[in-house]
């Protein structure tokens, strides 16, 4: 299978509601290499959703070419290359850990049986051995997000697609679960999109952060991160990484 990461060339997507006309993105061009990783910040409602959205084949673009692992988003999605995690886990409160991991293969259609090794091998990736038969209702916050990574995971997908899965969690936790991310990514090696409004957690996780201004959406930098691998957290105290984190703080004022 030909993995080819993330294509969108001159993606436009124009929303009319109530006689208002909302150009959530326009002519958005972006290509991530596989493997990669891959931040998109920018101010609320500048389109990042909306590029997911488009990713994952829940919504069409008015203008533009657009594929994921050389394929219509759709079709992508239908075969299991792509997986995803929203800010809310979403998880189903009356499936266990394993059955919530499992979700995905029931949409698919997939035999349950044949992914058992996959569900076991994921409960160890993300840290909830001994977790398997707990309801989320028994999970703090950050257990919860790590029961919706692996469930994003369930598929081998080759592109994970990641809409503030930490927002929702306090800045210790979401140190923790920025280590754990890098740590799941190398691993997979899946090529990865994250959507933050954490400017730290951007330049810690990616190879290249992509800075977004709205009305219209669109892109307004991009930036490399040349930063080495495995990275540490005591990165986030060093000086070239605050300098990179003011690089993208300042294309976001629109420097
Ligand atoms: P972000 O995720 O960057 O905060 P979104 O992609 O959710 O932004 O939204 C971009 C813009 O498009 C916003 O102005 C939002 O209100 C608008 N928008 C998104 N989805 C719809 C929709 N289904 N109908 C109308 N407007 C929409
Ligand atoms: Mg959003």
């Amino acid at each position: 299978m030909a993995a080819t990461g993330i294509r969108l060339e001159g993606i436009s997507r124009i929303f009319e509601a109530r006689g208002k006309r909302t150009e959530a993105l326009k002519d958005v061009s972006l290509s991530t290499e596989p493997g990669s990783f891959t931040a998109l910040i920018g101010p609320s409602g500048c389109g990042k959703s909306t590029i997911l959205r488009l990713c994952l084949g829940l919504d069409m673009p008015d203008a533009g070419t657009l594929t994921v692992d050389g394929l219509v988003p759709t079709e992508a999605t239908k075969q299991g290359l792509t997986g995803v995690a929203f800010q809310d886990a979403a998880l189903l409160p009356w499936r266990n850990v394993e059955a919530n991991i499992a979700l995905p293969l029931d949409v698919l259609g997939r035999k349950l049986s044949d992914y058992r090794p996959r569900i076991a091998e994921l409960i160890r990736l993300v840290g909830l051995e001994g977790f398997e038969k707990s309801l989320p209702g028994e999970l703090s916050g950050g257990m919860r997000q790590r029961v919706a990574i692996a469930r994003a995971l369930v598929t081998k997908p080759d592109v994970l697609f990641l809409d503030e899965p930490f927002g929702a969690l306090d800045q210790i936790l979401r140190r923790q679960m920025n280590i754990e991310l890098q740590r799941i990514w190398m691993e997979t090696r899946a090529t990865t999109l994250l959507v933050t409004h954490g400017i730290d957690e951007a330049v810690f996780l990616a190879d290249r952060v992509v800075v977004m201004a709205s009305r219209p959406g669109r892109i307004a930098k991009i930036i490399e991160i040349d930063l080495p691998r495995p990275r540490h957290p005591a990165l986030f105290n060093e000086e070239h990484f605050h300098a990179l984190e003011r690089e993208v703080s300042e294309a976001l004022d629109g420097h």
